[in-house]
């Protein structure tokens, strides 16, 4: 059979490998730290750097395909993986998703709305950005930021000079706060012949910028869940996607507005695992290698939750729990904000 190479061996990585695993594939991770959680499922890891291009140029070499798990792949070791062998989704999607200017930028190119949103690079800027955009804002970091680090939330003109300083010299963005009403995501997938399909969306809850809870369904009207899958479908075609996508949404009474792309298989997708014949991490696998798109229909109502690091002291009680599907990501050591694993609580569909 082919084989499959993953940038990145964290929990999305061992996940993809498992799947691929069970259509006949085998997987090579890629993986810059020590003891990777991927590691334990693929058949082969590599252990160098994104500077190390010999060890690219040889890991591409013995792979038919190569995906990633996560976005913050340095542009240049793409340049030399993409000599040797292609790469799913392209360079387009990374490059666009991996800053969160030109993102929202080709958002809204593309007719969706997203929050206002303004380029900021020193202590003028922003003050100009807020007498703009307003408080509350939200200042992020254009590159490298997630579950909710390099953000800092201003609520009054004070606030300035301290964001300014958690930056860093980082260049950033301010975002005006949306008062939404609840959260959303759809888990969309494109194949190699330009096929479509998304997972029914789902209902997110974060806490302290990082993910809780995923509920199908989520609260939308046949119409909102319409527009949600609608706008998936244009972002994919724009990039030219194959693979699985995370489209995260703010629900607010003057429609959706699309908070970030992501450019991989999505935390908030882990729920497919059990409510669907076939699960994003499948689909992924299968539109990167051509196969023919799964069905992704919902047959259960699930509510995911991530097992954060104390939460890992429920795992016995969980292991008990019927209706209850627990996956955990092989990690040693549960830090406080690490993900260590999820639950899928399956319950009759509505
Ligand atoms: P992820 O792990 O999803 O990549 P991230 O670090 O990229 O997280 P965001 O998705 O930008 O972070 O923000 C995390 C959460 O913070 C959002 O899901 C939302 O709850 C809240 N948030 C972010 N931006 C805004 C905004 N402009 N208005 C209101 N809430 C926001
Ligand atoms: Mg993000
Ligand atoms: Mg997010």
């Amino acid at each position: 059979g082919a084989t499959i190479g993953i940038l990145g061996g964290g929990q999305l990585g061992r996940m993809l490998s498992v799947a691929a695993s069970r259509l006949g594939f085998e997987c090579a991770i890629y993986e810059p730290g020590s003891a990777p959680p991927a590691g334990q499922v693929a058949a082969r890891v590599v252990t160098a750097p994104y500077g190390d291009e010999d060890a690219l140029r040889a890991f591409a070499a013995t792979v038919d395909v190569i995906t990633y798990e996560f976005e913050n792949v340095p542009t240049a070791a793409l340049d030399i993986l993409e000599e040797t062998c292609p790469i799913r989704p392209n360079r387009k999607a990374l490059g666009i998703s991996q800053d969160r200017l030109t993102e929202k930028e080709f958002l809204n190119g593309l007719g969706l709305q997203t929050a206002p949103f303004a380029a900021i690079s020193t202590a003028d800027d922003l003050t100009a950005a807020v007498k703009g955009i307003g408080v509350p804002s939200i200042l992020k970091t254009r590159r490298f930021g997630y579950d909710g680090k390099g953000q800092v939330r201003l609520g009054s003109d004070a606030d300035i000079g301290r964001a300014i300083e958690e930056m860093a010299g980082s260049d950033a963005v301010l975002e005006g706060f949306v008062n939404f009403s609840h959260e959303v995501s759809v888990i969309g997938a494109r194949g190699l012949n330009g096929e479509i399909a998304c997972f029914d969306p789902g209902e997110n809850l974060h806490d302290d910028g990082i993910l809780r809870t995923t509920t199908v369904p989520a609260r939308l009207s046949g119409a909102q869940k319409a527009d949600a899958v609608l706008l998936t479908g244009k972002i994919l075609n724009a990039l030219d996607y194959v693979g699985v996508l995370g489209v995260e949404l703010f629900v607010t009474p003057g429609g959706l507005i699309v908070n970030e792309i992501a450019p991989r298989v999505h935390n908030s997708g882990h729920w497919t695992q059990n409510g669907c014949v076939i699960d994003q991490f499948e689909q992924h696998i299968r539109a990167i290698t051509g196969w023919p798109l799964g069905d992704g229909a919902r047959h259960a109502n699930v509510k995911m939750e991530n097992l954060i690091g104390a939460d890992m002291d429920r795992v016995a009680d969980l292991s008990a729990d019927p209706g209850v599907a627990l996956h955990l990501y092989g990690k040693a050591e549960a830090k406080p904000g690490r993900k260590m694993g999820h639950v899928n609580r399956i319950t009759p569909k509505d």
